[in-house]
C-alpha cells in the first residue's frame, strides 16, 4: 500500500487525466494532486473534485487502493450525482458572492 506523503489542490499548468474517472482536464483546472511514495518511487496522481469527494467518502471502506478509472467505473450513477451536487454548490457560492 502506498504511503501518501502530500495532498494538495493545484491549478494545473498542463492537461492532466483524473485518476478516478479518466476525465481529461485542461491546463488551468483545479485538481487535487496526490503525491505518494510507493516502494521507493514517488508518483503523483491527479483527482478532480468529484473523484476526490467520493474517495473521501470511501475512507471507511476497505483500503486496497484505487485502480485507474475505478471511482467512476465502480458507481457511475453515484459519480454523476456527486458531480451535480458539486456544480450546484459552486452556483450557490457564486450567488452569495454577488448579492443583488
Ligand atoms: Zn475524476
Amino acid at each position: 500500500m502506498a504511503d501518501t506523503v502530500r495532498n494538495n489542490m493545484v491549478v494545473t499548468r498542463k492537461p492532466h487525466t483524473c485518476w478516478g474517472c479518466l476525465g481529461v482536464f485542461p491546463a488551468g483546472s483545479s485538481l487535487m494532486a496526490c503525491t505518494a511514495a510507493d516502494g521507493g518511487r514517488i508518483a503523483t496522481t491527479y483527482w478532480c473534485a468529484v473523484c476526490d469527494e467520493i474517495w473521501q467518502e470511501d475512507q471507511n471502506g476497505p483500503d486496497d487502493g484505487v485502480m485507474e478509472g475505478e471511482i467512476k467505473n465502480r458507481d457511475e450513477k453515484h459519480w454523476q450525482e456527486v458531480s451535480k451536487n458539486i456544480s450546484e454548490r459552486a452556483c450557490h457560492g457564486k450567488e452569495s458572492a454577488t448579492p443583488d
